[in-house]
């Protein structure tokens, strides 16, 4: 009998998994389940990327990429950040350029700041490392936003990141360039410590974007941009993210992946290039969409009596106050009339739930409908 390694101890499914799992259950049931979890867009990939990776598997990229991922590809990123090529490490998603990076630098011991509410995934990952997450709460009434002071007084000599994400899931929370100064300006006293930008949703934002390193360029020998195609091409399965920071923390995550996945698929990065390369009018339409379906959601659901919801700046979810117990709530939702949000307990914020308004208006306009009928009930 094989026994699961102690660095697992106190890790879970992600309860977005669990919830979109018996949304699948339920469906499969017979019963009518309109899910509002999933953080994935609902368009395709884009004609001409598909087009692209067709090429590309026709014409022979069908074999290994260099470890880091192809040269042409980590130019295209490189040149979208103002970069050199060797700046930057190609993997499988986002999600893999984060881990990468924790399991390359973190020691057991080493204290990663968190702020609450935060994308489920950060907390296992440093945790499985062996490092401390150190959640710092951000509620609703500072925007869900890391404030220079709360920073630091959290810093130790043990901290070794400092995990930002904009625009944030699950909140659309952006930083503006004048919050990004004031947290650098903290960092500069505390010349040890690194920053990770989880920018993934950049290119979903619905007012101003600003890099974290815009904002700080003086602080690039120890910033890791995270990004990827992931979320704005709606390219969720052909794993493509990408990391951009010094050379050696880059080479310590090449040096991860190339004991692991030994680089990306061939294919894909065939793909994340031409959309790199592509036109980007479809991407500015889409985020008009999203846009006005922030608008309408925003709005039906503070028409709930009870319920109080922010207008996010970026992204697609929505992260509205839930004046009952999360959890049992979000279960009930779904239980009895079948609509699936996840609580906020799993992004460290409980008292709320999130809401993927990644959907087609007619299932946005019946899960909402059916939460507000249940919500009555429910008071
Ligand atoms: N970072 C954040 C904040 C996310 O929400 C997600 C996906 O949900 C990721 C990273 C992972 O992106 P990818 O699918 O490219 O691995």
């Amino acid at each position: 009998r094989i026994i699961r390694a102690d660095r697992l101890n106190g890790l879970e499914l992600s309860e977005i998994v669990r919830i979109s799992e018996k949304a699948a259950y339920l469906r499969k049931q017979g019963k009518d389940v309109v899910a509002l979890s999933t953080g994935e867009p609902d368009f395709p990939t884009p004609d001409f990327v598909i087009d692209a990776a067709m090429v590309a598997a026709r014409s022979g990229a069908t074999r290994y990429t260099p470890t880091a991922g192809t040269i042409e590809l980590r130019s295209a990123v490189a040149a979208e950040h103002g970069r050199q090529p060797g700046e930057v490490v190609i993997s499988s998603g986002a999600k893999q350029v984060l881990s990468n990076a924790i399991f390359a630098t973190v020691n057991p011991g080493d204290e990663v700041v968190i702020p609450a509410p935060f994308w489920t995934s950060y907390a296992d990952m440093v945790r499985i490392a062996g490092g401390v997450p150190v959640i710092v709460k951000c509620g609703v009434e500072q925007g869900f936003k890391l404030r220079p002071e709360q920073l630091q007084s959290t810093l130790t000599e043990r901290s070794k990141w400092l995990l930002l994400n904009s625009p944030s899931n699950p909140t659309g929370a952006i930083y503006s360039a004048k919050e990004f100064s004031g947290l650098a300006e903290v960092l500069r006293g505390h010349p040890a410590i690194g920053v990770i930008s989880d920018e993934i949703y950049a290119h979903l934002s619905y007012k101003q974007f600003t890099s974290f390193l815009a904002a700080a360029p003086d602080l690039a020998d120890r910033t890791l941009i995270v990004s990827g195609v992931s979320k704005a091409w709606a390219m969720t399965g052909w794993r493509i993210g990408w990391g951009v920071g010094p050379t050696n923390l880059i080479k310590a995550i090449i040096d991860v992946q190339g004991q692991s996945t030994s680089g990306t698929c061939s294919i894909s990065q065939a793909a994340a290039l031409a959309a790199l390369e592509g036109d980007r009018t479809l991407l500015t339409k889409r985020c008009d969409i999203y846009c006005k379906r922030r608008d309408h959601v925003v709005a039906k659901l503070n028409a709930i009596p009870g319920i109080t919801c922010t207008v996010p700046d970026g992204a697609f979810y929505v992260f509205p106050t839930c004046p009952f117990d999360d959890g049992e709530f979000c279960a009930q939702l779904l239980e009895d009339v079948g609509v699936a949000v996840v609580p906020g307990r799993a992004f460290g914020m409980p008292g709320h739930f999130r809401l993927s308004f990644a959907y087609s208006d007619a299932n946005l306009d019946a899960g909402i409908s059916r939460m507000a009928r249940f919500f009555e009930g429910y008071q």
